[in-house]
Protein backbone atom coordinates (compact mmCIF):
# COMPACT_ATOMS: atom_id res chain seq x y z
CA UNK A 1 0.00 0.00 0.00
CA UNK A 2 1.27 3.64 -0.95
CA UNK A 3 1.67 6.41 1.24
CA UNK A 4 -1.27 7.83 0.59
CA UNK A 5 -3.48 5.09 0.60
CA UNK A 6 -1.90 4.54 4.12
CA UNK A 7 -3.09 7.72 5.09
CA UNK A 8 -6.62 7.10 4.22
CA UNK A 9 -6.63 4.23 5.90
CA UNK A 10 -5.40 5.99 9.16
CA UNK A 11 -7.99 8.48 8.62
CA UNK A 12 -10.83 5.84 9.25
CA UNK A 13 -9.49 4.03 11.90
CA UNK A 14 -10.63 6.16 15.58
CA UNK A 15 -14.39 6.57 15.46
CA UNK A 16 -14.93 9.21 17.81
CA UNK A 17 -18.35 8.67 18.60
CA UNK A 18 -16.74 5.03 19.92
CA UNK A 19 -15.02 6.86 22.35
CA UNK A 20 -17.63 9.39 23.49
CA UNK A 21 -20.63 7.03 23.94
CA UNK A 22 -18.41 5.98 27.34
CA UNK A 23 -17.40 9.21 28.58
CA UNK A 24 -19.19 10.89 31.93
CA UNK A 25 -20.09 14.17 31.60
CA UNK A 26 -17.11 14.38 29.09
CA UNK A 27 -14.39 12.74 31.55
CA UNK A 28 -13.05 9.82 31.28
CA UNK A 29 -12.28 7.13 34.78
CA UNK A 30 -8.66 8.09 34.76
CA UNK A 31 -8.36 11.02 37.00
CA UNK A 32 -4.22 11.56 37.08
CA UNK A 33 -5.39 14.16 40.40
CA UNK A 34 -7.66 11.97 42.40
CA UNK A 35 -5.01 8.85 41.98
CA UNK A 36 -2.30 11.44 43.56
CA UNK A 37 -4.51 12.12 46.03
CA UNK A 38 -5.74 9.05 46.75
CA UNK A 39 -1.86 7.82 47.26
CA UNK A 40 -0.73 10.79 49.05
CA UNK A 41 -3.61 10.25 51.89
CA UNK A 42 -3.08 6.63 52.07
CA UNK A 43 0.82 7.27 52.43
CA UNK A 44 1.22 5.71 56.04
CA UNK A 45 -1.53 3.44 56.21
CA UNK A 46 -2.62 1.95 59.83
CA UNK A 47 -1.83 -2.10 59.91
CA UNK A 48 -5.50 -2.72 61.13
CA UNK A 49 -7.00 -1.06 58.57
CA UNK A 50 -4.68 -3.49 56.08
CA UNK A 51 -5.41 -6.57 57.58
CA UNK A 52 -9.51 -5.51 57.61
CA UNK A 53 -8.22 -4.51 53.70
CA UNK A 54 -7.15 -7.96 53.20
CA UNK A 55 -10.14 -9.60 55.23
CA UNK A 56 -12.20 -8.38 52.64
CA UNK A 57 -9.90 -9.68 49.76
CA UNK A 58 -10.41 -13.03 51.38
CA UNK A 59 -14.22 -12.66 50.35
CA UNK A 60 -13.31 -12.24 46.58
CA UNK A 61 -14.20 -8.59 46.39
CA UNK A 62 -12.72 -6.24 44.39
CA UNK A 63 -11.16 -3.24 46.62
CA UNK A 64 -11.76 0.46 46.26
CA UNK A 65 -8.71 3.09 44.91
CA UNK A 66 -7.91 3.79 48.70
CA UNK A 67 -7.91 0.41 49.39
CA UNK A 68 -5.48 -0.32 47.10
CA UNK A 69 -3.54 2.56 47.85
CA UNK A 70 -3.25 1.74 51.66
CA UNK A 71 -1.47 -1.80 50.34
CA UNK A 72 0.62 -0.14 47.41
CA UNK A 73 2.16 2.02 50.28
CA UNK A 74 2.75 -0.37 53.16
CA UNK A 75 6.80 -0.69 54.13
CA UNK A 76 6.71 -2.71 57.13
CA UNK A 77 8.48 -6.27 55.86
CA UNK A 78 6.48 -8.14 58.19
CA UNK A 79 2.99 -6.74 56.78
CA UNK A 80 4.45 -7.19 53.36
CA UNK A 81 4.61 -10.99 54.09
CA UNK A 82 0.71 -11.15 55.73
CA UNK A 83 0.04 -9.46 52.10
CA UNK A 84 1.97 -11.84 49.84
CA UNK A 85 0.36 -15.14 51.97
CA UNK A 86 -2.90 -13.83 51.93
CA UNK A 87 -2.55 -13.23 48.02
CA UNK A 88 -1.59 -16.40 47.63
CA UNK A 89 -4.51 -17.90 49.42
CA UNK A 90 -6.91 -15.69 47.29
CA UNK A 91 -5.11 -16.74 44.17
CA UNK A 92 -5.84 -20.46 45.76
CA UNK A 93 -9.05 -19.88 46.14
CA UNK A 94 -10.26 -18.82 42.70
CA UNK A 95 -7.72 -20.43 40.86
CA UNK A 96 -6.28 -23.72 42.96
CA UNK A 97 -3.06 -24.64 42.11
CA UNK A 98 -3.32 -24.28 38.42
CA UNK A 99 -0.76 -22.45 35.96
CA UNK A 100 -2.10 -22.15 32.66
CA UNK A 101 0.19 -22.15 29.74
CA UNK A 102 0.75 -20.31 26.30
CA UNK A 103 2.49 -19.51 23.51
CA UNK A 104 2.30 -16.05 21.57
CA UNK A 105 2.93 -15.88 17.80
CA UNK A 106 4.18 -12.75 16.29
CA UNK A 107 2.60 -12.97 12.96
CA UNK A 108 3.98 -9.76 11.72
CA UNK A 109 5.75 -6.82 12.19
CA UNK A 110 4.77 -3.81 10.14
CA UNK A 111 3.57 -0.80 11.99
CA UNK A 112 2.46 2.60 11.55
CA UNK A 113 3.09 3.36 15.45
CA UNK A 114 6.37 5.05 17.16
CA UNK A 115 5.79 3.92 20.03
CA UNK A 116 9.55 4.98 21.80
CA UNK A 117 9.90 1.66 23.46
CA UNK A 118 9.12 -0.95 20.75
CA UNK A 119 11.20 -2.33 17.71
CA UNK A 120 8.50 -2.89 15.99
CA UNK A 121 7.86 1.01 15.50
CA UNK A 122 7.71 2.47 11.85
CA UNK A 123 11.15 4.78 12.31
CA UNK A 124 12.83 2.29 13.28
CA UNK A 125 15.08 0.96 10.32
CA UNK A 126 16.79 -1.43 11.64
CA UNK A 127 13.83 -4.03 12.04
CA UNK A 128 13.48 -6.65 9.23
CA UNK A 129 9.58 -6.02 8.23
CA UNK A 130 8.12 -9.53 7.37
CA UNK A 131 4.41 -10.75 7.39
CA UNK A 132 4.08 -14.19 7.72
CA UNK A 133 1.94 -16.32 4.88
CA UNK A 134 -0.79 -18.31 6.16
CA UNK A 135 1.07 -21.39 4.97
CA UNK A 136 4.23 -20.02 6.95
CA UNK A 137 1.03 -18.86 9.73
CA UNK A 138 0.16 -22.68 9.70
CA UNK A 139 3.63 -23.99 9.65
CA UNK A 140 4.75 -21.91 13.19
CA UNK A 141 1.10 -23.66 14.41
CA UNK A 142 2.76 -26.93 13.87
CA UNK A 143 5.79 -26.17 15.26
CA UNK A 144 4.28 -25.05 18.47
CA UNK A 145 1.97 -27.92 18.63
CA UNK A 146 4.69 -30.04 18.90
CA UNK A 147 5.74 -28.27 22.04
CA UNK A 148 2.73 -28.95 23.52
CA UNK A 149 0.43 -26.16 23.28
CA UNK A 150 -2.99 -25.73 23.07
CA UNK A 151 -3.33 -22.22 23.78
CA UNK A 152 -1.96 -19.59 21.52
CA UNK A 153 -1.99 -15.70 21.42
CA UNK A 154 -1.57 -13.94 18.16
CA UNK A 155 0.19 -10.76 18.15
CA UNK A 156 0.33 -7.93 15.31
CA UNK A 157 1.45 -4.31 14.97
CA UNK A 158 -1.02 -1.90 13.41
CA UNK A 159 -0.63 -1.70 9.84
CA UNK A 160 -3.18 -1.75 7.03
CA UNK A 161 -1.77 -4.75 5.51
CA UNK A 162 -2.36 -6.63 8.93
CA UNK A 163 -5.88 -5.08 9.43
CA UNK A 164 -8.86 -7.02 11.00
CA UNK A 165 -9.38 -9.26 7.48
CA UNK A 166 -5.34 -10.59 7.38
CA UNK A 167 -6.42 -11.44 11.19
CA UNK A 168 -8.93 -12.91 10.60
CA UNK A 169 -7.88 -15.07 8.16
CA UNK A 170 -4.34 -15.92 10.55
CA UNK A 171 -6.83 -17.16 13.34
CA UNK A 172 -8.94 -19.47 11.21
CA UNK A 173 -5.38 -20.57 10.04
CA UNK A 174 -4.45 -21.65 13.15
CA UNK A 175 -7.73 -23.39 13.86
CA UNK A 176 -7.48 -25.14 10.69
CA UNK A 177 -4.18 -27.16 11.59
CA UNK A 178 -4.23 -30.79 13.12
CA UNK A 179 -1.11 -32.35 14.06
CA UNK A 180 0.28 -35.41 15.93
CA UNK A 181 1.78 -35.46 19.10
CA UNK A 182 5.25 -36.51 18.88
CA UNK A 183 5.06 -39.02 21.68
CA UNK A 184 1.60 -40.82 21.55
CA UNK A 185 0.79 -40.05 17.96
CA UNK A 186 -2.80 -38.78 19.38
CA UNK A 187 -4.02 -35.52 17.71
CA UNK A 188 -3.62 -32.26 18.54
CA UNK A 189 -4.59 -28.85 18.04
CA UNK A 190 -4.78 -25.08 18.84
CA UNK A 191 -8.07 -25.07 21.01
CA UNK A 192 -8.21 -21.61 21.82
CA UNK A 193 -6.58 -18.41 19.74
CA UNK A 194 -6.49 -14.79 21.76
CA UNK A 195 -5.25 -12.12 20.34
CA UNK A 196 -3.06 -8.86 20.74
CA UNK A 197 -3.47 -6.12 18.62
CA UNK A 198 -4.58 -2.88 18.16
CA UNK A 199 -8.19 -0.94 19.38
CA UNK A 200 -10.11 -1.00 17.09
CA UNK A 201 -14.01 -0.19 16.30
CA UNK A 202 -16.74 -2.26 16.95
CA UNK A 203 -17.24 -3.29 13.65
CA UNK A 204 -13.78 -5.14 13.25
CA UNK A 205 -14.33 -6.73 16.72
CA UNK A 206 -17.49 -8.27 15.57
CA UNK A 207 -15.78 -9.78 12.99
CA UNK A 208 -12.81 -11.11 15.52
CA UNK A 209 -16.24 -12.45 17.65
CA UNK A 210 -17.57 -14.29 14.90
CA UNK A 211 -13.49 -15.92 13.88
CA UNK A 212 -13.81 -17.83 17.27
CA UNK A 213 -11.45 -15.87 19.27
CA UNK A 214 -11.04 -16.43 22.96
CA UNK A 215 -9.56 -13.20 24.45
CA UNK A 216 -8.97 -9.84 23.26
CA UNK A 217 -6.08 -8.03 25.02
CA UNK A 218 -5.07 -4.34 24.81
CA UNK A 219 -2.22 -2.78 27.04
CA UNK A 220 -2.98 0.69 27.96
CA UNK A 221 1.24 1.17 28.37
CA UNK A 222 0.85 3.57 30.66
CA UNK A 223 -2.67 5.11 32.70
CA UNK A 224 -0.57 8.76 33.45
CA UNK A 225 -1.24 11.12 30.04
CA UNK A 226 1.81 13.39 30.14
CA UNK A 227 3.80 9.91 29.83
CA UNK A 228 1.43 8.54 27.48
CA UNK A 229 1.79 11.65 25.21
CA UNK A 230 5.35 11.51 25.14
CA UNK A 231 6.11 7.99 24.17
CA UNK A 232 2.93 7.89 21.80
CA UNK A 233 3.76 10.53 19.22
CA UNK A 234 0.32 12.47 18.60
CA UNK A 235 -0.02 12.72 14.90
CA UNK A 236 0.23 8.81 15.49
CA UNK A 237 -2.90 6.70 15.50
CA UNK A 238 -1.61 5.23 18.76
CA UNK A 239 -1.42 8.81 20.67
CA UNK A 240 -5.11 8.71 21.59
CA UNK A 241 -5.27 7.87 25.27
CA UNK A 242 -9.11 7.91 24.70
CA UNK A 243 -9.53 5.34 21.86
CA UNK A 244 -6.75 2.60 23.93
CA UNK A 245 -8.78 3.71 27.27
CA UNK A 246 -12.09 2.27 25.65
CA UNK A 247 -11.16 -0.06 23.23
CA UNK A 248 -11.82 -3.14 25.73
CA UNK A 249 -15.04 -1.47 26.53
CA UNK A 250 -16.32 -2.12 22.65
CA UNK A 251 -15.21 -5.50 22.77
CA UNK A 252 -17.26 -6.28 25.45
CA UNK A 253 -20.38 -4.46 23.42
CA UNK A 254 -19.06 -6.31 20.53
CA UNK A 255 -19.88 -9.45 22.44
CA UNK A 256 -15.88 -10.56 23.16
CA UNK A 257 -16.58 -11.09 26.65
CA UNK A 258 -12.98 -12.29 27.91
CA UNK A 259 -10.86 -9.11 27.56
CA UNK A 260 -7.78 -8.71 28.90
CA UNK A 261 -5.89 -4.95 30.21
CA UNK A 262 -2.29 -4.71 30.79
CA UNK A 263 0.10 -2.03 31.63
CA UNK A 264 4.07 -2.12 30.47
CA UNK A 265 5.67 -1.80 33.79
CA UNK A 266 8.55 0.73 33.80
CA UNK A 267 7.19 4.08 31.41
CA UNK A 268 5.94 5.52 34.63
CA UNK A 269 5.68 4.95 38.33
CA UNK A 270 4.66 1.17 39.01
CA UNK A 271 2.23 2.20 42.21
CA UNK A 272 0.03 5.17 39.68
CA UNK A 273 -0.29 2.15 37.00
CA UNK A 274 -1.32 -0.66 39.40
CA UNK A 275 -3.82 2.23 40.29
CA UNK A 276 -4.97 2.53 36.91
CA UNK A 277 -5.29 -0.88 36.39
CA UNK A 278 -7.74 -0.60 38.91
CA UNK A 279 -9.51 2.07 37.91
CA UNK A 280 -10.03 0.30 34.58
CA UNK A 281 -11.22 -2.55 36.26
CA UNK A 282 -13.67 -0.50 38.13
CA UNK A 283 -14.99 1.16 35.11
CA UNK A 284 -15.35 -2.14 33.21
CA UNK A 285 -17.47 -3.12 36.24
CA UNK A 286 -19.29 -0.15 36.56
CA UNK A 287 -20.69 0.45 32.73
CA UNK A 288 -20.75 -3.97 32.20
CA UNK A 289 -21.01 -5.69 35.35
CA UNK A 290 -17.65 -7.58 34.13
CA UNK A 291 -13.80 -7.18 34.87
CA UNK A 292 -11.13 -7.81 32.76
CA UNK A 293 -10.26 -11.62 32.07
CA UNK A 294 -7.08 -10.80 32.49
CA UNK A 295 -4.15 -8.58 34.08
CA UNK A 296 -0.54 -8.07 32.31
CA UNK A 297 2.00 -6.29 33.59
CA UNK A 298 4.82 -6.82 31.03
CA UNK A 299 7.76 -5.26 32.22
CA UNK A 300 9.89 -3.06 29.36
CA UNK A 301 13.16 -4.76 28.31
CA UNK A 302 15.37 -3.42 25.58
CA UNK A 303 14.28 -3.32 22.34
CA UNK A 304 16.29 -3.25 18.85
CA UNK A 305 16.86 0.75 18.43
CA UNK A 306 15.26 2.23 21.62
CA UNK A 307 17.01 4.34 23.95
CA UNK A 308 14.31 4.61 26.13
CA UNK A 309 13.46 0.66 26.52
CA UNK A 310 17.03 0.75 28.28
CA UNK A 311 17.34 4.04 30.32
CA UNK A 312 13.74 4.44 31.56
CA UNK A 313 14.11 6.43 34.92
CA UNK A 314 11.29 4.33 35.52
CA UNK A 315 12.54 0.95 35.63
CA UNK A 316 10.60 -1.61 37.67
CA UNK A 317 12.51 -3.41 40.58
CA UNK A 318 12.19 -6.86 41.17
CA UNK A 319 11.08 -6.17 44.79
CA UNK A 320 8.39 -3.57 43.20
CA UNK A 321 7.55 -5.89 40.71
CA UNK A 322 6.56 -8.52 43.13
CA UNK A 323 4.78 -6.01 45.28
CA UNK A 324 2.75 -4.53 42.23
CA UNK A 325 1.45 -8.45 41.76
CA UNK A 326 0.40 -9.46 45.06
CA UNK A 327 -1.30 -5.95 45.50
CA UNK A 328 -3.13 -6.28 41.83
CA UNK A 329 -3.86 -10.25 42.97
CA UNK A 330 -5.78 -8.61 46.29
CA UNK A 331 -7.29 -5.94 44.38
CA UNK A 332 -8.89 -7.72 41.69
CA UNK A 333 -9.40 -11.21 42.71
CA UNK A 334 -11.29 -12.56 39.88
CA UNK A 335 -8.94 -11.93 37.39
CA UNK A 336 -6.13 -14.21 36.27
CA UNK A 337 -2.47 -12.95 36.00
CA UNK A 338 0.06 -13.32 33.49
CA UNK A 339 3.62 -13.24 33.74
CA UNK A 340 5.26 -13.70 30.26
CA UNK A 341 8.81 -14.60 29.11
CA UNK A 342 10.10 -11.15 29.64
CA UNK A 343 10.93 -12.08 32.93
CA UNK A 344 13.93 -14.22 33.79
CA UNK A 345 13.42 -17.46 34.88
CA UNK A 346 13.51 -16.73 38.98
CA UNK A 347 11.71 -14.03 39.26
CA UNK A 348 9.07 -15.65 37.04
CA UNK A 349 9.15 -18.57 39.57
CA UNK A 350 8.13 -15.98 42.77
CA UNK A 351 5.78 -13.95 40.86
CA UNK A 352 3.86 -17.24 40.06
CA UNK A 353 4.05 -18.27 43.34
CA UNK A 354 2.45 -14.70 44.34
CA UNK A 355 -0.53 -14.67 42.44
CA UNK A 356 0.17 -15.20 38.84
CA UNK A 357 -1.86 -17.60 36.93
CA UNK A 358 -1.18 -17.68 33.49
CA UNK A 359 2.20 -17.90 31.48
CA UNK A 360 3.86 -19.26 28.57
CA UNK A 361 7.33 -21.09 27.53
CA UNK A 362 9.28 -22.23 24.42
CA UNK A 363 8.34 -18.55 23.70
CA UNK A 364 9.70 -17.10 20.39
CA UNK A 365 9.05 -13.68 19.40
CA UNK A 366 10.78 -13.28 16.29
CA UNK A 367 8.27 -13.21 12.84
CA UNK A 368 8.74 -17.11 11.72
CA UNK A 369 10.89 -18.38 14.71
CA UNK A 370 9.05 -21.33 15.73
CA UNK A 371 9.51 -22.83 12.24
CA UNK A 372 13.08 -21.50 12.43
CA UNK A 373 14.41 -23.74 15.22
CA UNK A 374 17.34 -21.48 16.00
CA UNK A 375 17.57 -20.82 19.41
CA UNK A 376 19.34 -17.66 18.30
CA UNK A 377 17.10 -15.68 16.73
CA UNK A 378 17.69 -12.24 15.05
CA UNK A 379 17.08 -10.01 17.37
CA UNK A 380 15.98 -7.27 14.23
CA UNK A 381 13.11 -9.44 13.50
CA UNK A 382 11.85 -9.31 17.04
CA UNK A 383 9.60 -6.82 19.33
CA UNK A 384 12.00 -6.57 22.13
CA UNK A 385 14.63 -9.43 24.10
CA UNK A 386 12.86 -12.04 26.37
CA UNK A 387 14.54 -12.99 29.64
CA UNK A 388 13.48 -16.84 29.67
CA UNK A 389 13.51 -19.20 26.21
CA UNK A 390 13.24 -22.39 28.23
CA UNK A 391 11.26 -25.26 26.63
CA UNK A 392 7.70 -25.98 28.00
CA UNK A 393 8.75 -29.17 29.30
CA UNK A 394 11.32 -27.79 31.23
CA UNK A 395 9.23 -25.53 32.87
CA UNK A 396 6.25 -27.65 32.91
CA UNK A 397 8.88 -29.82 35.18
CA UNK A 398 9.84 -26.74 37.42
CA UNK A 399 6.23 -25.14 38.31
CA UNK A 400 5.11 -28.96 38.65
CA UNK A 401 8.55 -29.69 41.79
CA UNK A 402 6.60 -26.34 43.39
CA UNK A 403 3.04 -28.52 43.19
CA UNK A 404 1.80 -26.45 40.52
CA UNK A 405 -0.61 -28.39 37.53
CA UNK A 406 -0.09 -26.97 33.95
CA UNK A 407 -3.80 -26.32 32.76
CA UNK A 408 -4.02 -26.09 28.63
CA UNK A 409 -7.68 -25.62 29.70
CA UNK A 410 -9.68 -23.88 27.02
CA UNK A 411 -13.23 -25.07 28.51
CA UNK A 412 -14.39 -22.15 29.53
CA UNK A 413 -15.30 -20.36 26.30
CA UNK A 414 -16.25 -22.90 24.46
CA UNK A 415 -19.10 -24.04 27.52
CA UNK A 416 -20.24 -20.28 27.66
CA UNK A 417 -18.36 -19.72 30.94
CA UNK A 418 -17.28 -16.34 29.88
CA UNK A 419 -18.31 -12.81 30.66
CA UNK A 420 -20.84 -12.56 33.40
CA UNK A 421 -21.09 -15.94 33.93
CA UNK A 422 -17.52 -16.64 34.63
CA UNK A 423 -16.67 -13.85 36.61
CA UNK A 424 -20.48 -14.57 39.11
CA UNK A 425 -18.57 -18.57 39.05
CA UNK A 426 -15.51 -17.04 40.06
CA UNK A 427 -16.04 -14.72 42.86
CA UNK A 428 -18.26 -17.57 44.51
CA UNK A 429 -14.32 -19.77 43.67
CA UNK A 430 -17.05 -22.28 41.84
CA UNK A 431 -14.91 -22.15 38.40
CA UNK A 432 -12.00 -23.69 40.41
CA UNK A 433 -13.41 -26.24 40.48
CA UNK A 434 -14.31 -27.12 36.80
CA UNK A 435 -10.35 -25.71 36.30
CA UNK A 436 -9.20 -28.67 38.54
CA UNK A 437 -11.39 -31.38 36.51
CA UNK A 438 -10.08 -29.24 33.21
CA UNK A 439 -6.85 -29.23 34.72
CA UNK A 440 -6.49 -32.38 35.36
CA UNK A 441 -7.44 -34.12 32.05
CA UNK A 442 -5.28 -31.56 30.08
CA UNK A 443 -2.58 -32.28 32.20
CA UNK A 444 -3.06 -36.36 31.61
CA UNK A 445 -2.95 -35.29 27.96
CA UNK A 446 0.39 -33.73 28.07
CA UNK A 447 2.02 -36.01 30.21
CA UNK A 448 0.64 -39.02 27.62
CA UNK A 449 1.73 -36.79 24.57
CA UNK A 450 4.76 -34.81 25.16
CA UNK A 451 6.19 -35.19 28.41
CA UNK A 452 10.12 -35.79 28.94
CA UNK A 453 10.29 -38.97 31.06
CA UNK A 454 11.78 -36.36 34.19
CA UNK A 455 8.78 -34.36 33.86
CA UNK A 456 6.50 -37.28 33.55
CA UNK A 457 7.32 -38.77 36.82
CA UNK A 458 6.80 -35.71 38.79
CA UNK A 459 3.94 -35.33 36.85
CA UNK A 460 2.46 -38.69 37.85
CA UNK A 461 3.03 -37.97 41.47
CA UNK A 462 1.26 -34.63 41.17
CA UNK A 463 -1.26 -35.75 39.47
CA UNK A 464 -2.12 -38.72 41.85
CA UNK A 465 -2.55 -35.97 44.41
CA UNK A 466 -5.08 -34.27 42.56
CA UNK A 467 -7.02 -37.48 41.93
CA UNK A 468 -6.98 -38.10 45.84
CA UNK A 469 -7.71 -34.71 46.35
CA UNK A 470 -10.95 -34.36 43.84
CA UNK A 471 -12.16 -37.84 45.44
CA UNK A 472 -12.19 -36.57 48.82
CA UNK A 473 -13.65 -33.06 47.91
CA UNK A 474 -17.24 -32.49 49.19
CA UNK A 475 -17.81 -29.94 46.61
CA UNK A 476 -17.28 -32.90 44.18
CA UNK A 477 -19.27 -35.67 46.09
CA UNK A 478 -22.04 -33.40 46.01
CA UNK A 479 -22.36 -33.54 42.64
CA UNK A 480 -21.87 -37.08 41.56
CA UNK A 481 -22.90 -36.06 38.04
CA UNK A 482 -20.05 -34.26 37.25
CA UNK A 483 -17.70 -36.61 39.29
CA UNK A 484 -18.59 -39.59 37.15
CA UNK A 485 -17.92 -37.56 34.03
CA UNK A 486 -14.66 -36.86 35.14
CA UNK A 487 -13.89 -39.97 35.77
CA UNK A 488 -14.86 -41.65 32.31
CA UNK A 489 -12.85 -38.30 30.66
CA UNK A 490 -10.19 -39.25 32.72
CA UNK A 491 -10.52 -43.16 31.79
CA UNK A 492 -10.98 -42.32 27.82
CA UNK A 493 -7.58 -40.32 27.97
CA UNK A 494 -5.86 -42.59 28.88
CA UNK A 495 -7.17 -45.01 26.42
CA UNK A 496 -6.44 -42.52 23.77
CA UNK A 497 -9.16 -40.32 23.20
CA UNK A 498 -8.38 -36.61 23.28
CA UNK A 499 -10.00 -32.79 23.68
CA UNK A 500 -12.61 -34.10 26.47
CA UNK A 501 -13.73 -31.51 28.89
CA UNK A 502 -16.06 -30.47 31.44
N1 LIG B 1 0.55 -3.21 18.23
C1 LIG B 1 -0.35 -3.67 19.22
C2 LIG B 1 -0.49 -2.65 20.31
O1 LIG B 1 0.38 -1.80 20.43
O2 LIG B 1 -1.46 -2.71 21.04
C3 LIG B 1 0.15 -4.98 19.72
C4 LIG B 1 1.03 -4.88 20.82
S1 LIG B 1 2.66 -5.18 20.90
C5 LIG B 1 3.10 -6.15 19.54
C6 LIG B 1 2.46 -6.15 22.39
C7 LIG B 1 2.86 -5.44 23.65
O3 LIG B 1 4.26 -5.57 23.82
C8 LIG B 1 2.65 -3.94 23.76
O4 LIG B 1 1.32 -3.65 24.08
C9 LIG B 1 3.64 -3.53 24.82
O5 LIG B 1 3.04 -3.51 26.11
C10 LIG B 1 4.67 -4.65 24.80
N2 LIG B 1 6.00 -4.13 24.50
C11 LIG B 1 6.35 -3.27 23.55
N3 LIG B 1 7.67 -2.96 23.66
C12 LIG B 1 8.15 -3.65 24.71
C13 LIG B 1 9.43 -3.74 25.35
N4 LIG B 1 10.48 -3.05 24.93
N5 LIG B 1 9.55 -4.57 26.41
C14 LIG B 1 8.51 -5.29 26.86
N6 LIG B 1 7.28 -5.23 26.31
C15 LIG B 1 7.10 -4.41 25.24
FE1 LIG C 1 3.41 -0.80 16.94
FE2 LIG C 1 2.33 -1.99 19.08
FE3 LIG C 1 4.99 -1.74 18.83
FE4 LIG C 1 3.56 0.41 19.29
S1 LIG C 1 3.76 -1.37 20.67
S2 LIG C 1 5.19 0.25 17.75
S3 LIG C 1 1.71 -0.05 18.18
S4 LIG C 1 3.66 -2.93 17.56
Amino acid sequence: MGVSATSIWKKGIIKQSEIDKYLVDGKDYINDEAIFSTLDKQANPDPKMIRDILQKSLSIQTLLPEETAALLNVSDPELWQEINETALTVKKRVYDNRIVFFAPLYCANYCVNNCAYCGFREANSREVRRILTLDEVRNETISVLREGHKRLILVFGEHPSTDVDYMVDCIKAVYSVNETAPKSGRPTNIRRVNINAAPMEMAKLKKLKEAGIGTYQVFQETYHRDTFSSVHPANTLKGNYRWRLYALHRAIEAGLDDVAIGALFGLYDWKFEVMGLLHHTLDLERQFGIGPHTISFPRMTPASGSWLSSNSEYFVSDENMKKAVAVLRLSVPTAGMIVTAREKAGIKRELLQLGCTQTDASTRIGIGAYSDQKKEFNQEMEQFTIGDPRDLDEVIREVGKLGYISSFCTAGYRCGRTGETIMGMLSHCEESKFCKLNAVLTYREYLNDYASPITKEIGEELIQQELAEIENSEYFHNKPHLLNRFHRDYGEILLGKRDLYL
